[in-house]
């Protein structure tokens, strides 16, 4: 969709920090993290909401967030997924937010 920001990140249009990109999924670095490391996690199929989005664009979603998960060590982390404007969706494409919380030795979180 031409006026979609995530479908602009994943045509290169826009710089986006990439973790992992395959022929259904594209996933990179959220622009205001809210712990190092928060990932998004899109289907390149545009779709506002899950329910827009058929089953098979979905299937890699949750492996490409565990895998990211592993990579970043922490032990501890939040798998989040809004839609619609009263569950605090601001960007209109389906995405999942993949949100470590920092290991607590570190003195971090
Ligand atoms: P939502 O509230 O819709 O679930 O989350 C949208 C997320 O997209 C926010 O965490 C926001 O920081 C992120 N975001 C918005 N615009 C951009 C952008 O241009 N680049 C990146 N990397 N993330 C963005
Ligand atoms: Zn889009």
């Amino acid at each position: 969709m031409a006026a979609c920001i995530f479908c602009k990140i994943i045509k290169g249009d826009i710089p986006s920090f990439t973790l992992f990109e395959s022929e259904r999924v594209f996933a990179f670095l959220d622009i205001q993290p809210l712990s190092q490391g928060h990932a998004l996690v899109v289907p390149k199929a545009h779709g506002s909401k899950l329910t827009d989005i058929p089953d098979d664009q979905l299937e890699e979603i949750l492996p490409v967030a565990k895998k990211l998960a592993k990579a970043t060590g922490s032990e501890n982390y939040n798998i989040l997924q809004n839609n619609g404007r009263l569950a605090h969706q601001e960007v209109d494409h389906v995405h999942f937010h993949m949100i470590p919380k920092p290991n607590q030795q570190e003195g971090l979180g």
